[in-house]
């Protein structure tokens, strides 16, 4: 074997002895908060993607959609005909009729169920979408956002999306994941796509 292949292959072998001791010592068994947040795009579609993920193994999921798109979720067309409830803004927000009482009231009323679905064990993972602008705004109290949260229960995980999570949902993260803004096709004038951006 030449020098540089030998050189390669004790490099994979290290490797490959770290990633095995961390697989190791990762015994504990509970759901997780995952946190995907950051201005790049890609946080609905990850956190969709761990619902399609759990629907597949025939787990039960929920999603909680905290703002109203302006057009119809192919996510949810797909999700609801396999069973996946959703709580979704029946009116729209209103960052332009700067009407902040109709926008709390219309974040509240998605909140009750969501945490209807963070109380019920049969949810394997529940989808938080967009929540962190909820508590940005500070439309929802914060301290009970937080408890159900935490207090859900031990199975459940939580997928939380959105850009410009406060710190307080950083740390209750198990993990966070954040997207960046490398380039985005509408900034150079293309117009968002159904089926790839809603
Ligand atoms: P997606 O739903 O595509 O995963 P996202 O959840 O990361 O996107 P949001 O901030 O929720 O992003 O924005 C939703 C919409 O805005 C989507 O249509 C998405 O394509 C678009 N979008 C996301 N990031 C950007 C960006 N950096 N510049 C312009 N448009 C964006
Ligand atoms: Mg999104």
């Amino acid at each position: 074997m030449s020098d540089e292949k030998e050189k390669h292959k004790v490099k994979s072998q290290k490797h490959k002895d770290k990633v095995d001791a961390g697989i190791a010592r990762a015994q504990e068994e509970r759901g997780i908060v995952l946190l995907i947040t950051g201005n790049g795009k890609g946080k609905s579609t990850a956190g969709f993607g761990v619902v399609s993920r759990s629907v597949g193994h025939s787990y039960k999921a929920a999603v909680a959609q905290f703002i109203k798109g302006t057009w119809e979720c192919g996510e949810r067309n797909l999700l609801e005909q396999n069973g996946v409830p959703f709580s979704v803004m029946a009116t729209g927000f209103t960052w332009d009729t700067q009407d902040r009482d109709a926008d709390i009231a219309a974040a509240t009323s998605v909140w009750l169920e969501a945490k209807q679905f963070l109380a019920d064990p049969q949810y394997h993972v529940v989808l938080l979408d967009e929540l962190t602008y909820m508590l940005g705004y500070k439309y929802l109290d914060k301290q009970e956002v937080l408890d159900a949260i935490i207090n859900r229960p031990a199975e459940q995980s939580v997928v939380i999306t959105g850009r410009g999570a406060i710190a307080e949902l950083r740390d209750i993260a198990d993990t966070v994941s954040e997207i960046k803004d490398v380039k985005h096709a509408y900034k150079a004038g293309v117009k968002a796509r159904k089926g790839i951006d809603w």
